[in-house]
């Protein structure tokens, strides 16, 4: 290949990094400056360039670009700043990405499979050029985010999901594909707007929908083997559910909004035990939001109860109760139930508004799981902390515009008492002469390290044990100085360590469960998961 074309390729670009020896042997000579630097000053380089940009799109746009410029460069940058740069990549600025990602958008990133391809799925996976997959993340657009629906342009969320697999979950970049069914959207602005990108017509749904679905199931399996992981990621709740329930049998599936998000929350919750006392058996949860995260994450907690108590799960759900639109979730509304809800559908007689809930059903967690943003209001907080000392607090909706409350308000209407999380990051807060840090209940703590962990013990279904394997292992790495500071996630700043733990702990139970096809079992886990992890060092060119 020519130098120039060397230049160009982003898996084997290294910029001004290129040594003397390399500029002979790959005709790069005059194609670069004289100087020559190390990846170390590339990296302090860049983040001086990034810093620059006040406005976060900007920020998320500078990064989109040395990721088509130099993929090693932008791992090593991502990996070595993740506090700071996760905001960007990932929640909140890769929603307004996705929003705007018609006029932004640039060189195509990713697979668009629409409606138009139907007949023709195996083919367009063969356009990719990577043969050896080991992700695929995959959106219909339908659900991004608490934003809602943005079709096409949902693609900004696999791209971003993905790079958090290889940056914080060590899956080689090459073996990651983001992938966006686009079967129309109903969201009016996007249909109106000149430069949307995706097919402007409403959404298919039913028969049609759920053929393109299988066209798509069935040739990722036929082209990727067995063993290729499909996650889904924000999909709407009345698909996603079928989707899980109809795929958990026959693929490697996982469903980050309803598993991951259940995983990392049950991992905060075990954690948060440890400043609150009791066991998790001992405490009453009350969800705002009944969809794939609230639903999921109940189901994990009812099970772990069950775990633990030996107590079947038709008693231990009675532990958690969900409000949604038309208020609390009781048995007089059963009939007219998403079947996703009707197990929480308890003796009670109906509430309407959640504060009533919330003084009624007396829950010493309080999770936001709706998408709507403001709705732990002051008088909810005031509730919480008269009905519990230290009220346990989780403002899961995302990105920040839609979290139920900030952590301002949580600490300061608690008068500093909450033990607080969210989705979506905030900074530290100081209230009473007091700094509180807020940890981050988000889902990419877990889908990394648990993706590792199927990868690498060559997993070919996903059980629920594993999720609340994930969930130990990533309480396991809360220690006592974060508890000191009020966090019950551990910083990201460790994310690859912890993500080793996950991947260990994942694959152990594959072992276990008999789904590993990977044999003989790797001695030692955590050590065999970090030696599988890509790193983004370059590579010398002789
Ligand atoms: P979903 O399946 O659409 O569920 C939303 C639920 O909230 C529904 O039950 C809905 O009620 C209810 N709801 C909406 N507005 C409400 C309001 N004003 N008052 C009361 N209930 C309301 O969505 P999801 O997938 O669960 O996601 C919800 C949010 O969680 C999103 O913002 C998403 O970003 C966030 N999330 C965070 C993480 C994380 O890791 N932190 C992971 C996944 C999702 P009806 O059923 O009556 O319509
Ligand atoms: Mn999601």
């Amino acid at each position: 290949a020519s130098g120039y074309s060397l230049l160009r390729d982003p898996h084997h670009n290294k910029g001004l990094a290129f040594t003397e020896k390399e500029r002979d042997a790959h005709y790069l000579r005059g194609l670069l400056p004289p100087v020559v630097v190390n990846h170390d000053l590339q990296v302090k380089k860049m983040m001086h360039n990034i810093r620059q940009y006040q406005i976060p799109l900007q920020r998320y746009q500078a990064m989109m670009d040395l990721q088509e410029r130099n993929e090693r460069l932008f791992y090593k940058l991502l990996i070595e700043n993740v506090e700071e740069l996760l905001p960007i990549v990932y929640t909140p600025t890769v929603g307004e990405a996705c929003q705007k990602y018609g006029s932004i958008f640039k060189n195509p990133q990713g697979l668009f499979i629409s409606l138009r391809d139907k007949g023709k799925i195996l083919e367009i996976l063969k356009n990719w050029p990577q043969k050896k997959i080991q992700v695929i993340v995959v959106t219909d657009g339908e659900r991004i985010l608490g934003l809602g629906d943005l079709g096409c342009q949902g693609m900004g969320i696999p791209v971003g999901k993905l790079s958090l697999y290889t940056a914080l979950g060590g899956i080689r970049p090459s073996a990651c594909l983001p992938i966006t069914i686009d079967v129309g959207t109903n969201n009016e602005k996007m249909l109106n707007d000149e430069f949307y990108i995706g097919l402007r017509q409403r959404r298919a749904s039913g028969q049609e929908y759920a053929e393109l679905m299988n066209e798509f199931m069935t040739a990722v399996k036929q082209n990727y083997g067995e063993k290729v992981l499909i996650q889904f990621e924000d999909f709407a709740n009345h698909n996603a559910f079928d989707l899980l329930e109809k795929y958990r049998t026959t693929h490697l599936v996982f469903n980050d909004d309803i598993q991951g998000t259940a995983s990392v929350v049950l991992a905060g919750l075990i954690s948060a035990l440890k400043l609150v006392g009791g066991s998790l058996a001992d405490h009453r949860f009350l969800f705002l939001g009944a969809g794939e995260a609230g639903t999921g994450i109940a189901e994990l907690i009812a099970l772990e109860i069950s775990k633990q108590t030996n107590a079947p799960l038709e008693e231990t759900r009675k532990k958690v109760w969900l409000v949604d639109s038309k208020g609390l979730i009781v048995r007089s509304r059963l009939d007219s139930l998403q079947h996703f809800k009707k197990p929480w559908a308890h003796d009670h007689e109906p509430v309407d508004k959640f504060v009533d809930a919330i003084k009624t059903i007396k829950p010493t967690v309080l999770i936001g799981s709706s998408g709507a943003g403001q709705t732990f209001t002051k008088e909810v907080v005031e509730t919480m902390s008269s009905l519990n000392e230290k009220p346990i607090i989780l403002a899961l909706s995302n990105p920040t515009s839609q979290s139920e409350c900030t952590a301002e308000q949580a600490y300061t209407w608690s008068d500093g008492r909450a033990i607080f999380a969210s989705g979506s990051p905030f900074d530290p807060v100081e209230y009473n002469g007091k700094v509180h840090v807020s940890g981050q209940a988000n889902n990419a703590y877990i889908f990394p390290g648990f993706g590792l962990g199927l990868i690498i013990s060559g997993a070919i279904r996903v059980h629920d044990d594993m999720l609340l394997a994930a969930s130990e292992a990533l309480a396991e790495q809360v220690t006592q100085e974060h508890f000191d500071k009020g966090l019950i996630y551990p910083p990201f700043t460790n994310i690859r360590k912890i993500s080793a733990h996950i991947a260990a702990k994942v694959a152990g139970k594959a072992y276990e469960l008999g789904l590993a096809s990977r044999l003989p079992q790797p001695e030692n886990l955590v050590a065999y998961a970090e030696s599988c992890m890509y790193s983004p060092k370059y590579r010398s060119y002789r």
